[in-house]
């Protein structure tokens, strides 16, 4: 073998090898298992084609194990899965595709190993290895994929224009791989992806989030980002994003170009968490930026409100990109929201109210949206990040002493409307409303303390004020 496996991989791709030799069928290692081999990345999942039925090999192999695990087989698409300890393994018969420019849909016929290859997006997942007895383990790489890897380069193995033509969505694949393995995309190859970008239209969303969440997912999101702008994709696909574009100037002053601010603060929070959703929130912290753009005379530029106009945005979006509209949508919401809010504390006699307001604001994602504030610190200035760090180190200090203090993360206040409906003999209403306000205001901004007793007098005084008494 041509590529570092572990003696697990080994010993199952010997029984697929002998299992190939008993149906007589020429068998092949193929795609991004050996790309990721070579490079030196995790790989989960390995791609068996071979010359013949792939689902009938995988029976084949599926029977020299013990216990024998299930074959999972789909015979309109001729493919084939069995996982052995966690390890998926997908059979398919080699394939030559025809594309018709009327249909997205290619006509798929029997291949050689040479037509499947030439099927592939690009060089790099284009290596196969060898499982058959004459020449097991050597590597057949007809387009220098291996060359590709070396270099860092991600170019199609035919002609780019036709091949991203046939299936537009391997110009989403071929951005989120340049993210992904810090590669670049050839010339030809981009040229050809900024040419074919409307044809992005004909992928269904859910294909191209995939693809969107792979680079959020990536070390380094900014490269996906900013090869999707420059390409034209984005302009399609999000061109809220693309509004952030550009610095504008007058009399003189400018503002920071928030395309490429925001793309810090994401690659700067994807140092420190792999979570999709804090990834998101950075992405679109400023997102309201553009809507909220003012030139003030005598202040310069601002953008007044662009942390509630964004949160207003952020379902929107979601909904456009089908990403979940669930509690992961909220968070993002809420962080968009919240993300000024710890620099307000930054300021000197910042009250304890303050403090215990974002605290029950935040709630359990307090730590997030801090992670969010330091993320945002994009200053080339480093005194001034130094500073501004230390600021929020300083919020950081104060939280914790309040929050000893009064406990107020994930903080229920000390009376229910319940109680209050059975105190005073209510049914469901406003004044339980109004009540039950009054108590959360009252703690949060420190009138009285929370501890139920205080809550329970302070309760009476706001009902006899509503001239309710006890029943
Ligand atoms: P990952 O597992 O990180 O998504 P991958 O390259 O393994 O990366 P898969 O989607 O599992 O991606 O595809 C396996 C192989 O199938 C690829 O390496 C490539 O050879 C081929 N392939 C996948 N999608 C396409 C496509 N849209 N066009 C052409 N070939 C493709």
């Amino acid at each position: 073998m041509q590529i570092p496996c572990t003696d697990k991989e080994l010993f199952i791709f010997k029984k697929i090898a002998h299992a190939a030799e008993e149906l007589g069928v020429e068998t092949f290692l193929i795609g991004g298992f050996v790309r990721d081999k070579i490079i030196g990345r995790d790989t989960k999942d390995a791609d068996i084609v071979c010359l013949g039925d792939g689902i009938a090999l995988a029976h084949k192999v599926a029977e020299r194990f013990n216990p024998k695990p299930y074959v999972a087989y789909f015979k309109n698409f001729g493919t084939a899965q069995i996982k052995l300890d966690g390890f998926e393994i997908e059979f398919v018969g080699a394939r030559k595709e025809s594309y018709r420019s009327e249909s997205r849909k290619p006509d798929v016929e029997p291949g050689t190993l040479e037509d499947d290859q030439n099927r592939r997006d690009f060089t790099i997942n284009a290596l196969a290895i060898s499982l058959n007895k004459k020449n097991y383990g050597e590597l057949i790489d007809p387009f220098e994929g291996l060359q590709a890897i070396r270099e860092g380069v991600i170019k199609t193995p035919l002609e780019p224009l036709q091949t991203f033509s046939d299936d537009p969505l391997r110009m989403m694949r071929a951005i989120r791989f340049a993210a992904q393995l810090n590669f670049v995309i050839e010339e030809e190859t981009f040229n050809a992806i900024v040419a074919d970008a409307e044809r992005i239209k004909i992928v269904s969303q859910e294909r191209i989030t995939d693809e969107l969440n792979k680079i959020m997912l990536s070390k380094k999101p900014s490269i996906g980002w900013d090869l999707l702008s420059k390409s034209g994709l984005l302009q399609i696909i999000f061109p809220q994003m693309m509004a952030l574009h550009g610095a504008a100037y007058v009399d003189g002053k400018g503002h920071k170009d928030n395309f490429y601010h925001t793309l810090q603060v994401l690659d700067n929070i994807s140092r420190h968490t792999k979570d999709l959703w804090l990834r998101w929130a950075a992405l679109l912290h400023d997102i309201g930026k553009p809507a909220t753009k003012r030139f003030e005379d005598g202040h310069g530029w601002t953008f007044h409100g662009h942390e509630v106009v964004g949160a207003r945005m952020v379902p929107k979006i979601f909904t456009k990109l089908k990403l979940p509209l669930n509690d992961r949508m909220r968070f993002v919401q809420k962080l968009v929201e919240l993300h000024l809010r710890p620099i307000s504390l930054t300021k000197e006699n910042i009250t304890d109210s303050a403090v215990r307001r974002l605290l029950f604001d935040a709630g359990e994602d307090i730590d997030g949206l801090m992670m969010l504030c330091e993320a945002d610190i994009t200053s080339k200035n480093k005194q001034k990040v130094q500073r501004y760090l230390q600021n929020f180190e300083m919020v950081r200090h104060r939280m914790k002493e309040v929050e000893e203090k009064d406990h107020l993360r994930n903080w229920q206040p000390p009376i229910t409307g319940e109680l209050i409906m059975q105190v005073f003999g209510l049914s469901p209403g406003k004044k339980v409303g109004i009540i039950k306000d009054a108590i959360r205001e009252a703690i949060l901004d420190g009138v009285i303390p929370n501890t139920y007793d205080a809550a329970y007098g302070f309760m009476l005084q706001k009902a006899n004020e509503l001239n309710l008494q006890p029943v």
